[in-house]
C-alpha cells in the first residue's frame, strides 16, 4: 500500500459501486454509465504491471477480469468488450471492463474518445445494476 494511492486508500472506486470480491480482484460498477454495464477490476494489493507479479498471480487475476467481462458480456448484451488497463492516472492495477452495445454512439473509438455527460446512476436504478452484476457473478464461481 501507498499513502497516495486512492485504490488502497479504498476511496476509489467509490465503496458504496461495490460488486463483488473475486479474490485477488474486488469489482465496482464506475461511476458514469453512460456506456451502460461499464466496471472496474481493482487488484486488491498495489502493484503497478502485470509482469510484477507471479505468473500464479497474473493468471488468476486475468480469470477474474474474463469472468467479470463475461458477466458483464451477458447481462447489456454486448457486441464487444473493451478491456482497459492503462494506469496513467491511476498506476494501481485496475481494468475498465467496457461493454459496447448496438447503439453504441461511437463504436470504433475508445471511450476515452467520446465526449459526453457521465450518467450518474442513483437510488434504485444503481442498486439493480450492482445486485444483478453481483448475483451473476457468484453464480458463475
Ligand atoms: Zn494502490
Amino acid at each position: 500500500m501507498t499513502d497516495a494511492c486512492v485504490a488502497c486508500q479504498g476511496t476509489w472506486p467509490r465503496p458504496d459501486h461495490f460488486i463483488a470480491d473475486l479474490g485477488l480482484s474486488k469489482v465496482y460498477l464506475h461511476d458514469d454509465q453512460f456506456f451502460p454495464g461499464w466496471t472496474i477490476v481493482v487488484f486488491q494489493r498495489h502493484a503497478t504491471e502485470l509482469f510484477q507479479l507471479a505468473p500464479t498471480e497474473r493468471f488468476q487475476l486475468i480469470e477474474e477480469v474474463s469472468r467479470v467481462a463475461k458477466t458483464v458480456a451477458e447481462i447489456y448484451q454486448a457486441q464487444k468488450i473493451n478491456y482497459e488497463l492503462l494506469g496513467n492516472q491511476l498506476p494501481h492495477i485496475h481494468w475498465h471492463i467496457i461493454p459496447r452495445l448496438a447503439g453504441d454512439p461511437a463504436p470504433l473509438k475508445p471511450v476515452w474518445c467520446v465526449p459526453h455527460s457521465p450518467l450518474l446512476l442513483t437510488g434504485t436504478a444503481l442498486h439493480e445494476a450492482i445486485n444483478r452484476l453481483g448475483h451473476l457473478l457468484r453464480m458463475a464461481r
